[in-house]
């Protein structure tokens, strides 16, 4: 725990510095190894997939660990936790502009976590399956159902991927400016991209309809599958080609055993 603790202020510095925010004030993080103590020490009983929750109000950032997870797994955790607590010190006036889905969005951007990988997410197959939820239905809440939630968590870390792949890392560093003078979120999105946030929701869910994303995102382990299938078949194709080619061999050589013996035949009747 204290390798994972130490790395805490240099990661907030980084996120503290790409977001160009200046910290307000400090907390504490609280490691908690039952359900019973992170919910105590939370002030509320959290839904069965909450690992952890920021709380500026508390001054704290509440961690529960559990006895599965590997010392990375509790550092991308708590990287996630300390993007909120790096957006939590924003200017009031951009800070209660930031919708629910666009906080976890960069949460799970920076920290490259996956709560979707815990729960098994394929964003492709809900569109193709017409089930995935709008960025929209997640403005204020994540809902009690794990699933759900962790689509949720997908889509908005897709919508940021997508944003900062297009455009580049200043952009929210941008817009969070405009919004501290007074922009939403949409109209500052517009500012900069010229596309509002629906527009760009599109866009994402459009290159989500793919059978081959979903291929990719069930079957991660499909093309190393595929090459050591290939590579498994190579030997027996090998020998089958030998066994082909002297089978071949075999006939030719009897064929022309027998025209020879026919040619010496003629040859025999030619002298006679
Ligand atoms: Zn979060």
């Amino acid at each position: 725990m204290s390798l994972v603790e130490a790395g805490v202020p240099a990661e907030l510095e980084r996120i503290l510095d790409y977001f160009q925010i200046s910290p307000k004030f400090d907390g504490e993080i609280y490691f908690c190894e039952d359900k019973e103590a992170f919910s105590s020490k939370l002030q509320f009983e959290p839904p069965s997939w909450y690992n952890a929750v920021a709380q500026p109000g508390l001054k704290q950032i509440v961690v529960f660990v559990k006895p599965e997870q590997s010392p990375s797994q509790i550092a991308k955790l708590l990287n996630h936790e300390l993007v909120h607590w790096a957006l939590f010190q924003l200017p009031a006036q951009a800070r209660r502009q930031i919708p629910l889905w666009l906080h976890e969005g960069l949460a799970e951007m920076w920290s490259d976590r996956g709560l979707a990988e815990t729960y098994q997410v394929s964003l492709a197959w809900e569109s193709k399956n017409n089930s995935l939820p709008r960025l929209s239905s997640f403005a204020t809440e994540f809902g009690e159902e794990p699933y759900r939630a962790s689509v949720g968590y997908a889509l908005a870390k897709e919508f940021v991927v997508h944003l900062v792949g297009h455009y580049d890392d200043e952009l929210f560093l941008r817009i969070f400016n405009n919004m501290e003078a007074g922009r939403s979120f949409d109209q500052a999105l517009v500012d900069h991209t010229g596309l509002s946030v629906v527009s760009h929701e599109k866009i994402v869910r459009a290159n989500l309809n793919s059978w081959w994303r979903v291929v990719q995102e069930m079957y991660p382990h499909f093309f190393l599958f595929l090459v050591l299938i290939i590579l498994g078949l190579v030997p027996f194709v090998v020998s089958r080609r030998r066994h082909h080619r002297e089978a071949l061999h075999a006939v030719w050589q009897s064929e022309e055993d027998e025209v020879e013996m026919l040619a010496g035949h003629n040859d025999n009747i030619g002298d006679e």
